[in-house]
């Protein structure tokens, strides 16, 4: 594949795919989030060579929100090991929306379905390593500065006071965990280190890169050294497939069939085996909370550069 034609067909589909923001929203349930510009959209592409392309605003700001939930649990993994984590938390799909509280209660094993869910990552938050809820938060974006490939990576802090003083459902969750006996430490503290993890602030070019790292089963191709272990990039990519998408993660696989994972503050990021990662940016959500313009774009890509792994 010539770098030229890649660089090329990002900045076409960008193109293509932009007017389909018109048909998502921005989010509001976190209040400070409600204040992204519903047209924004980036593309990025950081390829098995570490080159990277860019289309749109691929380097506006936004917060990283569900996204973290890979990051926190390959961090965990590397840090505490599998076991530690899948002793709590399973590796099943659920169908529901992220923050559904139901299964809890109705299901057998009285844990969360996987880690990608809310009740899942809030579990995982509770296993971070450090003394308080800001070292746990600091050491968690160090992790990600080594992901990302640059230090002094930035928490939104208006995004963060936002979903704190406002997170009812994830409160409920939480104490919902707490009572079945699989949350590790303080209530509260183990929302606020979540809080942290998801106000962490990126760009498409970042999610790209963690793409570009997961592609390569952990090594990163730009620094061309192991940045998280093969078998912890390999759990991350395997519920990215069945669970990354919300409730729209199956038709995802069918129509763009590559891992991914997107967040509520308008971010996806996409990994396509030994080929490339995807990064984008378009906050204007659908009605499962998958970003609209992102969706298109990344249909578009797969089809164009026969992207499916699956
Ligand atoms: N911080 C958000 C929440 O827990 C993340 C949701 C998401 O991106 O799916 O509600």
């Amino acid at each position: 594949m010539k770098t030229e034609g890649l660089a090329e067909t990002l900045s076409r589909v960008h193109g293509e795919s932009k007017a389909a923001a018109a048909r998502g929203r921005v989010a509001t349930y976190i209040p400070a989030l409600a204040k992204a510009d519903p047209g924004a959209f980036g593309l990025a592409l950081v390829d098995s060579t570490g080159s990277v392309f860019e289309a749109g605003d691929a380097r506006a700001r936004f917060t990283i929100q569900s996204i973290s939930k890979v990051l926190a649990l390959a961090y965990v993994m590397t840090e505490l090991g599998e076991v530690a984590v899948f002793s709590r938390v399973g590796k099943e799909p659920t169908g529901d929306p992220f923050n559904s509280i139901i299964r809890l209660e109705t299901s057998a094993s009285r844990k969360p379905f996987n880690p990608l869910i809310n009740a899942g990552a809030i579990v995982v938050s509770g296993l971070m390593p450090g003394s308080s809820p800001a070292d746990k938060g600091e050491r968690f974006r160090a992790f990600v500065g080594r992901l990302l490939g640059r230090g002094g990576v930035e928490r939104d802090e208006a995004v963060y006071a936002s979903e704190k003083a406002t997170a009812a459902r994830n409160r409920s969750i939480a104490w919902f965990l707490k009572e079945l006996g699989i949350l590790e430490g303080e209530v509260e503290d183990t929302l606020d280190v979540y809080f942290r993890q998801c106000a962490v602030s990126v760009d498409a070019v970042d999610l790209a890169r963690v793409g570009a790292v997961l592609c390569m089963d952990g090594m990163d191709p730009v620094r061309r050294e192991r940045v998280i272990a093969a078998r912890t990039a390999r759990v991350c990519k395997s519920l990215m497939v069945t669970c990354g998408m919300y409730d729209g993660s199956g038709e995802f696989a069918v129509d763009v069939g590559v891992p991914a994972k997107s967040g509520v503050g308008g971010g996806i990021l996409a990994s396509v085996r030994d080929r490339m990662g995807i990064g984008v940016y378009g906050p204007a959500l659908d009605e499962r909370g998958n970003s609209a313009a992102g969706l298109e774009a990344l249909r578009r890509l797969s089809d164009e550069l026969d992207l499916r792994v699956l």
